[in-house]
Order: C-alpha cells, then sequence, then structure tokens
C-alpha cells in the first residue's frame, strides 16, 4: 500500500509551547518506574485511502480529539510496537533491532488490514523522537527511554471493514530496571480457564485487542499471588505457549534448551530472536518444540530442568521460579533466577548497553 508519497515524508518540527521545566523533569527521571512518565513530544502520520501517508510531524505530546465514531474505540483496529533507547557509556544513543520491529509492526498491519508503513519512516520517526527528547532518559542505572509506536483506526464510521483513516504515533516513556539488579524469580499461574489466542487468530500479531483478553487470567494470576499468567493452546490445554507479554524458555541439564515455536498463536519476540542467537553462540541447542505443562512439572521434580526464563523488551530475561496450576504448585530449580538465565541476560545487556561487543549489528546509534 506504499505510494510514491511516502519516501518523501519529512517531519514538519511543531514548537513546544510549554515543555516540562528541567527540575519537574529531573525529579520524574530520578525513579520513573515504568509506562507512568512520558517525554515532551510525539511523532503523529496521518493516512486516508487517497493520499496514503502524509503530515508526518513531530510536535508537543497532547490529547488527541476523537470523534465518538472513531472506529477504533468499537473494533479494536489497533497494533503497536515497544522497543528502548539506550544510552551508552560514552554518553551515545542507540536502539536495539529497530528494524525487526518495524517489519513486525507491517505483519500486526496485515493482519489487522491496516496500512503498511515503510520501515525507514518507523525507524525516523524513532530516531526524530529520541533526538528531540534526548533529555528524557533515567538518570539510574539500567533506565533507558521506552518507545511506543502505535496505529489505530481514525475514521468515523460504525460500519464493520477496515478503516480508510488510520494515525500512527510514537510517544516515549522513561523506564526504570524494570526489576532492581538480582533481578527476583517470578510466580506464575497457568491458567486454565483462557486462553490466549487460536489458531488462525491474532496471536502472532502484536495488537491491544490481545492484551485487552488477558487482562482477567492476569488478573486471576495476581488474586492468587503470583505475578505473570502462562497460557496453553487453545485446542488441547496442553501445550505451553507464553507469558501474557512475554515469551518462554526451558533449560534442560544437558546443554537443550526448548521454546515453544512460532506457529502463528505466539508473539514472536525480538529478544526471543535474540537469545535463540546468542544461546547457539555459546555452544546450546535450541529446539523450537512444543513443551507440555505435565512434561513441565516432571521435568522439574526429576531435576532434569534446570532453569525457566521469560524474555521480553521491557523485563529483557526474567526467572521463572514457581509454577501453580489447579493441580498444585512446582519449583524450578533452586526457585531463583539460574546460571544460564544470569548469563545470557547479561550478555544480552551488555550488547544492549554497549559493554559487550555487538557482532550482529544489532545496535543501532541514534547520531
Ligand atoms: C511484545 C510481546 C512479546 C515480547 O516481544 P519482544 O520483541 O521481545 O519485546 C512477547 N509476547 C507478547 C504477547 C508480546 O506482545
Amino acid at each position: 500500500m506504499a505510494t510514491a508519497a511516502d519516501s518523501k515524508l519529512t517531519f514538519t518540527r511543531l514548537p513546544h509551547p510549554a515543555p516540562v521545566p528541567e527540575d519537574a523533569r529531573e525529579q520524574a527521571l530520578a525513579d520513573p518506574g515504568f509506562g507512568t512518565v512520558f517525554s515532551d513530544h510525539m511523532v503523529v502520520i496521518d493516512w486516508d485511502e487517497g493520499t496514503g501517508w502524509h503530515d508526518a510531524r513531530i510536535g508537543p505530546r497532547e490529547p488527541l480529539a476523537l470523534d465518538p465514531a472513531t472506529a477504533v474505540l468499537h473494533y479494536a483496529q489497533e497494533i503497536f510496537e515497544g522497543l528502548k533507547a539506550y544510552r551508552l557509556a560514552d554518553g551515545s544513543m542507540a536502539l536495539f533491532r529497530p528494524e525487526e520491529n518495524a517489519r513486525r509492526f507491517n505483519q500486526s498491519a496485515r493482519r489487522l488490514a491496516m496500512p503498511e508503513l515503510p520501515e525507514e519512516t518507523f525507524i525516523a520517526a524513532c530516531l526524530e523522537l529520541v533526538k528531540t527528547d534526548r533529555d528524557w532518559f533515567p538518570s539510574l542505572a539500567g533506565g533507558s527511554l521506552y518507545l511506543r509506536p502505535f496505529m489505530f483506526a481514525s475514521e468515523p464510521f460504525l460500519g464493520v471493514r477496515p478503516a480508510k483513516q488510520y494515525k500512527f504515533l510514537v510517544i516515549a516513556s522513561p523506564a526504570g530496571n524494570y526489576f532492581k539488579s538480582g533481578a527476583p524469580a517470578v510466580s506464575i499461574w497457568v491458567s486454565s480457564d483462557y486462553t490466549r489466542a487460536a489458531p488462525g487468530g491474532t496471536g502472532a500479531a502484536k495488537c491491544g485487542g490481545n492484551y485487552a483478553a488477558s487482562l482477567v487470567p492476569q488478573a486471576e494470576a495476581i488474586e492468587r499471588g503470583h505475578d505473570q499468567v502462562v497460557f496453553l493452546d487453545a485446542a488441547e490445554h496442553k501445550w505451553i505457549e507464553e507469558l501474557g507479554g512475554m515469551n518462554l524458555f526451558f533449560v534442560m541439564d544437558d546443554g537443550t534448551i526448548i521454546t515453544p515455536p512460532l506457529g502463528g498463536t505466539i508473539l514472536p519476540g525480538i529478544t526471543r530472536n535474540s537469545l535463540i542467537t546468542l544461546a547457539r553462540e555459546e555452544g546450546l541447542t535450541i529446539r523450537e518444540e512444543r513443551y507440555s505443562i505435565d512434561q513441565w512439572r516432571d521435568d522439574a521434580a526429576s531435576g532434569r530442568l534446570l532453569e525457566t526464563f521469560a524474555c521480553g523488551t521491557a523485563a529483557v530475561v526474567t526467572a521463572v521460579g514457581r509454577v501453580a496450576s489447579r493441580d498444585g504448585e512446582f519449583t524450578i530449580g533452586s526457585g531463583g533466577p539460574g546460571q544460564l538465565t544470569t548469563k545470557l541476560r547479561e550478555k544480552l545487556v551488555g550488547i544492549q548497553r554497549g559493554t559487550v561487543e555487538d557482532t550482529h549489528g544489532w545496535v543501532q546509534r541514534v547520531d
């Protein structure tokens, strides 16, 4: 759906009448947590059927005025991405594999019947925002500037069909360390009543609707005293898929690692993909194959399973220490982060932050 106009997109810079004053910004940046503090600016690009992508601009972050009939409010035609900008040891800024986010964004767009955004425009929008809001990196160690590109159907129309107008935006949120250093192992709840994605559905697309459907099972996990929910497959309620927003890896005692295969019901995580590459370089065997909840329990009991970890952009790598379901509970290894979990985490974080050599060209400098 790219039009000739797309390649000529340049960003119009709108003046900001009242950026956050420096002292208030510094205070907000001291311990921003996750997802509550936002930078001064945002990128907006419009699309309509006749013109394609147009009016790319970067300006003050401000509320959007939406007609009550705006299609996204009714039929959830919305997709998003999540990536982090890092400040490296030498003071420069970098993104981690942004071209993968751009590519996945378009995969999601195709599944949700939305127009694709040229990959270079997606990346340019992220770079524009990071450069403009370069003073919004948190001061604390482990901090980053989390970028949230997203697109939604902006046409006011109640009929059910793909919209004829969309908005693409990027906003930025300074983020602290998701877990403080020495990340604790999380405890997870196996949902038996709910599933996240079915074959033929939208499980492989990063769309808001998937998250809406995961909130009740996630709340159930919290209610029962756990941190996260893990979903099983929709057909047999047997095969482990992923958490609400993180992919899973199982480390065996013979040097193999199992991770559920991408079959359309699992989100193809960029962290997942990066860890597969790094683990193979460590001489480990990665098997992308189905792994059942019963096998997980048995392997944890026999000691064949040494570690389990979850991964995603926000928390990077997180050990799973305890698993609970209607059938009872089990502990993995010592219940804390295992050796390989820690090693892979350190390697990936090191590459992202420029302290470990980037042999794959994953780190893209902002300047
Ligand atoms: C975003 C996401 C992930 C992790 O993907 P990354 O690219 O590693 O951040 C995993 N599962 C779901 C459902 C997600 O939405």
